[in-house]
């Protein structure tokens, strides 16, 4: 059975002040939820401990932005499996775009990051997706093909979320079409030796757009930035309808 997933990924917004007061408007729209729905929040590593003593016994589940594969070190900036699996965490987002782009995140690092996750029994969130210049020259189906396989090598997918995102409409507005989402996250399932891993769209997910994504039969979730910032908009997310 495949699950449904939904994640905001907040990204470096929220003090922790900032986060309580999120919470407080989101959690009662969650009474109403089908309980098939998982609904987590990806936040800041300060925001982390916080939540995770707030949300304690709660239905969201907490994700955390990156996760390094040793298992401590000198590793200045970067936090480990133990550190997350210790407070709780249960996702974690590995290989954004934007790690990608600012951070030099590659592939090959992104499979280390995924198979860490996984030895401290966290739920990796595989991002893939391509720029526009790359769908542009037709290059699409064989990057994603390219970061699908060479990301899970020797990664367990029974224990994993794939999210297609391309770039182009990640924080743009600019929504991939549905059926075109559908499409490429139906290529990236093919690839998979688990049909059931779930997988998710992310790309300017909207209030407005969320049923129709949803609708499709392909996809399995969503991966929200903008959207998952304001307790409505994530709830009418979250609450998506179904026809
Ligand atoms: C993201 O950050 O993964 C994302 C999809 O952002 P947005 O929803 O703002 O496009």
């Amino acid at each position: 059975m495949r699950k449904i997933v939904i994640a905001g990924n907040w990204k470096m917004f929220k003090t922790q002040v900032e986060s309580k007061e999120f919470l407080q408007g989101f959690l009662p729209t969650l009474e109403d939820t089908p309980s098939n729905r998982e609904v987590v929040l990806c936040v800041p590593f300060t925001d982390l401990s916080i939540l995770s003593n707030s949300l304690h016994g709660s239905r969201i589940q907490l994700g955390a932005q990156n996760i390094h594969w040793e298992k401590s070190g000198a590793y200045t900036g970067e936090i480990s499996g133990a550190m997350l699996q210790e407070i709780g965490i249960r996702y974690v987002i590995v290989g954004h775009s934007e790690r990608r782009q600012y951070f030099g995140e590659t592939d090959e690092t992104v499979n280390l990051r995924l198979k860490a996750a996984q030895n401290y029994g966290l739920t990796p969130i595989l991002c893939v997706g391509e720029t526009k210049q790359q769908r542009d020259a037709g290059e699409t189906e064989s990057l994603i093909t390219t970061q699908v396989k060479t990301a899970l090598v020797g990664v367990d997918q029974n224990n994993l979320v794939i999210a297609y995102e391309p770039i182009w409409a990640i924080g743009t507005g600019d929504t991939c079409e549905a059926k075109e989402a559908n499409r490429v996250i139906g290529l990236i399932r093919s690839l998979l030796t688990n049909s059931n891993v779930s997988i998710q769209y992310g790309g300017s997910v909207k209030p407005d757009n969320v049923d129709e994504i949803m609708a499709q039969p392909e996809i399995d979730g969503a991966l929200v930035g903008g959207a998952s910032l304001e307790p409505a908009s994530f709830a009418r997310i979250v609450n998506y309808k179904v026809n």
